[in-house]
């Protein structure tokens, strides 16, 4: 691990990294990561004071839990509020619904469980076989492919699942399309690309023009991986370039894709605070209906759901932010009215989230 972190080696990529950037003559270089984890080790290490001025390195729609969708939250506290057992992942449970966050109908006597894996959500149904138990399930294709492989080993009948897994390069498109985003670059995150492999990026590269450089999360991985990048778009090259050999291949991981597309299907699906994203979102097959929280249940958000009253939340810039428009310093709420234990909005809520990994970390204005 350490070898990852050598600090003359530090040294001579961000040398390297403003070399490049002064080579391509513009500024800003706008690039995106989507990753949290990224952003987590960028701020953890602050690599930001590290890059060029002329480097804009945006955070996009990175966090699970932040793109988790208000009216999916309303469905996990309607089925609390009609006596189910949810569990769900920690992050999740302060995250805004539009009257009440899964916290809430915990104070208000609704079971709910915060769960570390899926497989423990299973236990709990294990435990409790006199209850309906539903497991909330936020995250992207990675997490979505321990939902299915534990689906396809079998769970207990009163066991069924809420899916709220996304998808990241229907996402990736669509901000790509937005004509204010301009960005010209992006870094893949290293652990999806383990389940995808780096090609999926293939084709996106092509269609948009921008280059794709999968990268790991030691500091030397960032970095190096933007040399790389800022490399492509001087050269204009829209290729993708696997940063991060050590554990992503071209093909990627194929019976954990397998077991994804068995129990999984794409569809149209909103992405809170950024668009209505095409192929976005990960839902159940039809033929796991039996399992399918949504099928299985009358669940009727009216209950719990309504208008957004809160005066507080229509400030909140989470979807410019995760859309590589502003970042959380923009925001007028930030570090005040908005804090991690007091969250506005859904990127203060997460340890992904844009915000809060600048309100623990400090970014750069
Ligand atoms: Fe939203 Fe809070 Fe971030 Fe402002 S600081 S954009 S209110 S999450």
């Amino acid at each position: 691990e350490l070898k990852f972190r050598d600090p003359a080696r530090a040294r001579e990529l961000a040398q390297a990294l403003e070399r490049e950037v002064k080579a391509i003559g513009r500024s800003p270089v706008n690039v995106m990561h989507v990753c949290g984890s990224h952003e987590q080790a960028i701020a953890r290490f602050g690599l930001r004071a590290a890059f060029p001025r002329d480097l804009s390195v945006i955070m996009g729609p990175g966090c699970p839990v932040c793109v988790t969708d208000t009216p999916e939250v309303d469905e996990a506290v309607a089925l609390a509020a009609m006596g189910a057992r949810v569990c769900t992942y920690g992050d999740m449970l302060k995250l805004p619904g539009a009257q009440k966050s899964l916290g809430d109908a915990q104070a208000d006597g609704g079971k709910v469980e915060v769960v570390y894996s899926v497989s423990q959500a299973v236990e709990v149904a294990k435990r409790h076989p006199l209850e309906q138990v539903v497991f909330f399930a936020s995250g992207f294709e990675t997490t979505a492919v321990a939902t299915a492989a534990v689906l396809l080993a079998g769970v207990p009948d009163n066991f069924s699942v809420l899916s709220s897994h996304k998808y990241v390069p229907a996402a990736m498109e669509v901000v790509s399309a937005m004509p204010e985003t301009h960005i010209e670059g992006y870094i893949a995150a290293g652990h999806a690309a383990i389940i995808t492999g780096w090609e999926i990026f293939v084709p996106f590269a092509r269609k948009t023009g921008a280059p794709v450089v999968v990268a790991g999360f030691e500091p030397l991985d960032v970095l190096a991986a933007l040399v790389k990048l800022v490399e492509l778009i001087k050269e204009r090259r829209p290729e993708v370039a696997n940063m991060y050999p050590r554990c992503v291949t071209r093909e990627g991981n194929q019976p954990a894709q397998e077991k994804l597309w068995k129990v999984f299907q794409t569809t149209t699906g909103d992405w809170r605070g950024i668009a209505r994203v095409p192929s976005g979102n990960l839902d159940l097959r039809p033929e796991w209906a039996h399992v399918d929280a949504r099928k299985r249940f009358r669940i009727d958000t009216s209950l719990v759901g309504g208008k957004v009253e809160n005066e507080l939340a229509k400030q909140c810039l989470c979807g410019d932010i995760m859309s590589g428009l502003k970042n959380p310093h923009d925001c007028k709420l930030f570090g005040k009215e908005c804090r991690p234990d007091s969250p506005v909005g859904a990127c203060m809520v997460s340890s992904e989230g844009a915000c809060r990994i600048w309100h623990q970390y400090g970014g750069i204005p």
